[in-house]
C-alpha cells in the first residue's frame, strides 16, 4: 500500500483484517509514525524512487495499490516504478478522467475512483430506500 491517507490507511486496515500481509509505505514520517502500531509493516520510502522500492522487496509482492490522490505526478512515477520492478497487479487510485488516462497508458492494470465510486454506489443507496417508502 502505498500512500497513506485517508483512503489508502482504510484500505490497508481492511486487508489486514482479511488477513492479508501488508507493506505500507509512505513518505511522510508522521504518517509512518501513525500507523505503525497498527500495521503489520510501515515505512518511511518516497515511492517515486524505483531503487527503494526494490530495496523494500516490492518485486515480491503480487500486487500494489498507490494510494496517492493529490500528486499526480507523484502517482505516476510511482505507477512507472512498479511497472519497472515487474508489479504483477498495480492497483492505482485516480482523482480525475485525466490521471485515469494517464495511469492506464504508464501502465496501470486497475485504476479506482473511491470518491465517485462512494459517491455513486450512495446515491444508488438512497435512491433505493427512497423507492421502500412509495
Ligand atoms: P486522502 O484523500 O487519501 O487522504 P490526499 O489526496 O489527501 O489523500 P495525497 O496527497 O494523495 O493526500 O497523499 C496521500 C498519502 O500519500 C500521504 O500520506 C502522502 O504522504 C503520501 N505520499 C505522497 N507522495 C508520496 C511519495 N512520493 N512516496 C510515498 N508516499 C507519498
Amino acid at each position: 500500500m502505498i500512500g497513506l491517507g485517508r483512503f489508502g490507511c482504510h484500505l490497508a486496515e481492511s486487508l489486514t483484517r482479511m488477513n492479508h500481509e501488508v507493506l505500507a509505505i509512505d513518505r511522510n514520517p508522521a504518517q509512518v509514525q501513525r500507523w505503525s502500531s497498527q500495521l503489520d509493516r510501515v515505512v518511511q520510502a518516497d515511492s517515486t524512487e524505483e531503487g527503494a522500492l526494490r530495496q523494500l522487496g516490492i518485486a515480491s509482492f503480487g500486487r500494489a495499490v498507490v494510494a496517492i490522490g493529490a500528486s499526480v505526478e507523484a502517482s505516476v512515477l510511482t505507477v512507472l516504478a512498479l511497472v519497472e520492478l515487474g508489479t504483477p497487479q498495480i492497483w492505482a487510485r485516480a482523482t480525475s478522467q485525466k490521471h485515469a488516462k494517464i495511469l492506464s497508458s504508464v501502465g496501470a492494470h486497475h485504476v479506482i475512483f473511491p470518491e465517485a465510486e462512494t459517491g455513486d454506489r450512495v446515491a444508488h443507496l438512497i435512491v433505493s430506500r427512497l423507492l421502500d417508502f412509495i
